[in-house]
């Protein structure tokens, strides 16, 4: 999954990328490095202005798009770490299931007595059999349920 790789890493990236915006925003280096190479173009006034305090708080939109992405990461690895256990929860349920009924057929198979050789065509009864392999007759032996 493309996301999952995106934000794997969202937290130490993020306080990285908002140490770097916060050390040039502190000292400026940014700023400084950038104007110079506007104020000497033809742009002048409101759009000078505007880029001027742009590119002044650049480092700030950035420190705030990398606490965006700290915050989108760790809401979206929590949500991919609790369909996982969701996934792996049913996975167990499942597993449970089928041990259940596994062991729900032994104890039905238990609760009967069984004929060693089958009463309608007299071949032995074979390992762990209901019916005979042979002519397919019942091999349990009929009781008086109790009930
Ligand atoms: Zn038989």
């Amino acid at each position: 999954m493309k996301l999952q790789k995106f934000f794997k890493y969202a937290f130490p990236i993020g306080v990285a990328g908002i140490a770097i915006n916060l050390l040039l925003f502190i000292t400026n280096w940014y700023y400084e490095l950038v104007v110079p190479l506007i104020e000497d173009t033809f742009i002048e006034g409101a759009l000078f202005h505007f880029l001027d305090n742009l590119i002044y708080y650049t480092p700030v939109i950035f420190m705030l798009l990398f606490v965006a992405y700290i915050i989108a990461g760790h809401i979206y690895m929590k949500k991919v770490h609790i369909t996982k256990e969701v996934q792996e929860t049913e996975k167990l349920v499942e597993k449970n299931e089928k041990i259940q009924k596994e062991l729900d057929e032994k104890a039905e198979f238990l609760k009967h007595k069984y004929y060693t050789n089958c009463p309608n065509c007299g071949s032995v009864r074979e390992e762990n059999a209901n019916v005979c392999s042979f002519c397919g007759a019942s091999l349990i032996i009929k009781e008086k349920k109790k009930q």
